[in-house]
């Protein structure tokens, strides 16, 4: 089946955990449950104002006092929320203290870092530095790439499919369903026709559906998004099978582009010693990961490498020429690049490799802890990422910052999330157990369909 994406299959994560919220409601998958998007109402009511300066502000310090006082209250209320948050794949484990100085510059790498910049505020000498540390990893030698330090991993899936556009514009773009959103909005925005191919119950891509999706669609080139750690389940795609899928429907590597979407995992897989290599010395296009995720970093940012000769492909079309520049915005934060450069130099592959090890061991050790309790749990071989059964209580939810869908909700273990950490968590959520649970009249949800019988611990599946 061959179709624009709508809004109607966008997949979408319920995020938000006001109680008081209205639905806007929107069917996601139809084999499931309805997911929700949630609307705040209170937004306005709740936000801080900002108003007019009194003409005797400065004598009186009243303003001052009251700003003052609100950011305290933020900070110590960010200080909370950052210790208990669970769901979300962020480090937030780092110490920037060294770079507080670059707050009084206003640095932007505008256009193509491979580019002089007439502005001169700029920090291109640490961008390259970044990309040519990632190129290292994804093995692809300096000049053979191109690639440039994006807002985000939207940004990078953005890009690589727009790439993957450029080089193949009668392309079909195929992703998984457990793709992420952005892969979704990318067909959209480029109006590109789009198959979602179904997935395993690991996550990930169903390679037998994704031949006959292929088979059915013969003679058009292929763009494929392949997941290194989708964003629910942690599932990394086989990019060897989907190679040789590729290749079996008789499409050579002139007829198909992959992007690898590795916001993420994209980091921690070169460290993860069973994984399977992904890297440019396979058939790949592009590869883009998120700098806030594993990385550690206060604002979002991520980094995205191609190949030089798609690049060139890209950049003779007159549009580009134009403007000489191959990224997606205009200005671009020129303060992520020192900072990814700062972390990445501090820790260096080393470093990565442990800390990616310790959080694949808390991992395990965190499922054994769940499975131990009774509790419905998955985690993949290849994945810091421990999905559960959806607890019950909102109030619950909220407090550990979790992300729930359908039956499932998950913990990503990320380098700040210590042992300590999660018994504290696997012991309240027992005890609270105990009580949702209390007497025979609700019983914990049915995860079967979701994570499969086998790690399933519900009254029906044991
Ligand atoms: C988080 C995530 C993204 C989006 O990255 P952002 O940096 O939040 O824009 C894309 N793909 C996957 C698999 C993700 O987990």
């Amino acid at each position: 089946m061959v179709g624009s994406i709508g809004l109607e299959s966008t997949t979408i994560l319920s995020v938000e955990w006001n109680t008081d919220m209205k639905e806007v409601g929107e069917e996601l998958n139809p084999t499931s449950k309805k997911e929700i998007v949630k609307v705040n109402k209170n937004a306005h009511l709740r936000c801080l104002p900002i108003t007019e300066p009194d003409v005797d502000d400065e004598i009186t310090g009243e303003k001052d006092a009251y700003m003052t006082q609100v950011l305290a209250q933020y900070q110590k209320s960010l200080v909370q929320i950052t210790s208990n948050q669970l769901g979300y794949p962020v480090n937030h484990e780092y110490d920037y203290g060294a770079l507080g100085q670059f707050q009084h510059f206003s640095i932007n790498n505008l256009g193509d870092p491979f580019m002089d910049s007439t502005y001169g505020v700029h920090s291109r000498q640490f961008e390259i530095g970044v990309l040519d540390w990632f190129a290292r990893l994804w093995e692809i030698e300096r000049d053979e790439y191109w690639g440039y330090v994006t807002n985000c991993g939207t940004e990078g899936n953005l890009h690589g499919i727009l790439v993957g556009r450029e080089v193949f514009p009668n392309g079909i773009l195929y992703a998984s369903e457990d793709s992420h959103y952005s892969v979704f909005r990318a067909a959209r925005m480029y109006r590109m026709d789009c198959v979602k191919v179904r997935t395993l119950l690991t996550g990930q891509i169903d390679c037998a559906d994704f031949k006959s999706q292929l088979l059915a669609n013969q003679g058009r080139p292929a763009i494929v998004n392949v997941n290194i750690g989708t964003t629910v389940k942690g599932a990394v795609d086989d990019l060897d099978l989907v190679i040789q899928t590729l290749e079996e429907c008789g499409l050579s590597d002139d007829k198909f582009y992959i992007h690898c979407d590795g916001a993420l995992f994209g980091l921690m897989i070169p460290f993860v010693d069973s994984a399977p290599k992904v890297s440019f010395k396979k058939a790949i296009g592009s590869f883009s990961v998120s700098g806030h995720k594993f990385v550690g970093c206060p604002m979002p940012c991520g980094v995205q490498i191609t190949r030089m000769k798609h690049i060139k492909a890209l950049s003779s079309n007159v549009d580009y020429i134009a403007t000489r520049d191959a990224t997606i915005m205009g200005s671009r934060n020129g303060h992520s690049p020192i900072f990814l450069w700062y972390t990445l130099n501090k820790k260096g592959y080393k470093g990565f490799r442990n800390e990616v090890q310790r959080c694949l061991k808390n991992a395990h050790y965190l499922r054994d802890r769940l499975k131990e309790a009774g509790i419905s749990a998955m985690l993949n071989e290849l994945s810091s990422t421990v999905v559960f059964e959806r607890p019950r209580d909102e109030d619950f939810v909220r407090q550990w910052n979790l992300v729930c869908l359908r039956n499932m909700s998950h913990i990503v273990v990320m380098p700040n999330v210590t042992v300590d950490k999660l018994n504290s968590f696997v012991k309240e959520l027992t005890e609270k157990r105990s009580v949702w649970y209390q007497g025979q009249k609700v019983q914990p949800p049915c995860l079967a369909a979701d994570i499969g019988k086998g790690n399933c611990e519900c009254a029906l599946c044991k």
